[in-house]
């Protein structure tokens, strides 16, 4: 089934794109400021670091059980704990380089043709691209302004038809920094009783970037979908390691979920053995080390969104909510008369400001762009003025 043609309808993230766009103008020597990637700009904490070169210098240099090591599974159960309050089986943790192979193997596991998956829209885009190398039939779940860019559970649970397979699930979501409150969860996962054929990904990747006392609501607290529930998440952004590629899922309970589990260990075992030691350790070091370099970061995140609102929203014609969760904000660019992509690309080109169109998110990304507050807030108040001057210039389209 995944054949040249599947390769064919892969997509990509436009995000990598504009990266190496960037990096090419800064290489001829042009003024870039990059607003465009969505990975922390700070470093990994030194104490992990250290861990990964310990494990090196101990001897750690060889391949680790394909579901990763008992230890690094050990601290995610714990890590767990201390977020959710649920204690998973470290039978069900499967380490895994980075957090796009979850989306890899549970988009694959369900989808084929005849099978619909739900996706949110704008949403990650390697979700989409991912249901259309299987070959299912892609859904879009629209993640709406009016409402704060939560996903609305009536809505979802009315496009779930015999052939749904997967549900997929984001907050707090890339790139619109919304977060869905507790009560829409609780209101979804009701509905989900109507439906027991339907499994759910839950990508939880942002899950301690939230701000204003809004809290996350992790699906893995209603025992009543654990049966058919698949949890993504990693260190990529919580502990910026965007780099060692590190991430996790849990995998559901029951003899499904060990099949699935099961699988998941096989496709390690063919396609990469495991994930590499060293970074294994780090994981650990990250999990269970402090973590005040992970709240400096937050109070960095929380300080820098509330700054992008304001100046975005004393611009005319922009209207920008202020972002609930996650390091992005996605303001409403449709009274300006461009269309997202064209924005984007004539800012990089004019402005030096590296900015993702919305449409690079989904259909009803346009009008919209996504701004990461990965950058300095010298760096943010910088690509704010080019970006109004950019408009003033252009008023006319
Ligand atoms: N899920 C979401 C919602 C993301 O925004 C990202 C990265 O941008 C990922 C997953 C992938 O993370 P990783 O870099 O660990 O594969």
């Amino acid at each position: 089934m995944q054949t040249i043609a599947a390769f064919d309808r892969m997509g990509e993230e436009n995000a990598f794109a504009v990266l190496a766009r960037a990096a090419a103008l800064q290489a001829e020597g042009r003024d870039i400021i990059n607003l465009g990637i969505g990975q922390p700009d700070f470093k990994t904490p030194a104490h992990i670091v250290e861990a990964a070169i310990k494990a090196l210098k101990d001897g750690h240099h060889g391949y680790t059980p394909a579901s990763g090591l008992p230890q690094t599974r050990e601290a995610v159960v714990r890590r767990t704990i201390t977020m959710t309050g649920v204690e998973v089986s470290p039978d069900r943790v499967m380490i895994m380089p980075g957090g796009k192979p979850t989306m890899y193997a549970a988009i694959t596991m369900f989808g084929e043709p005849g099978a619909e998956i739900l996706y949110p829209d704008p949403g990650f885009p390697i979700y989409r691209s991912m249901i259309d190398f299987t070959g299912a039939k892609p859904v879009p779940i629209p993640i709406r302004e009016e409402n704060g860019f939560a996903f609305s559970a009536e809505e979802t649970l009315s496009k779930i038809t015999p052939a749904t397979r997967l549900l997929i699930v984001n907050s707090p979501a890339n790139p619109t920094g919304g977060v869905t409150p507790r009560s829409e969860i609780e209101k979804l996962v009701a509905g989900l009783a109507q439906h027991p054929h339907v499994a759910i990904m839950s990508d939880e990747i942002y899950d301690v970037m939230t701000y204003d006392g809004e809290s996350h609501t992790s699906l893995l607290g209603f025992p009543e979908i654990r049966d058919r529930l698949i949890i993504l998440n990693g260190w990529s952004k919580t502990w910026a390691m965007t780099g060692w590629r590190m991430g996790w899922s849990i995998w559901p309970e029951g003899p499904g979920g060990a099949r699935l589990y099961d699988n998941v260990r096989k496709l390690a075992v063919n396609c990469w053995s495991c994930v590499n030691a060293p970074s294994q350790f780090a994981g650990i070091a990250a999990i269970d080390g402090p973590q005040d370099d992970v709240h400096a970061m937050l109070k960095a995140f929380d300080s820098r969104r509330k700054l992008v609102a304001k100046r975005l929203n004393a611009i005319d014609n922009i209207r920008c909510a202020t972002p609930k969760g996650a390091f992005y904000a996605f303001p409403n660019i449709k009274d300006t008369g461009f269309k997202s992509k064209d924005l984007a690309a004539r800012l990089l080109e004019e402005s030096g400001v590296a900015l993702v169109g919305g449409p690079d998110f989904g259909e009803y990304g346009e009008g919209y762009i996504r701004f990461s507050c990965a950058a300095s807030e010298e760096q943010i108040e910088a690509a704010i003025k080019r970006f109004a001057a950019f408009l003033e210039k252009n008023k006319d389209g």
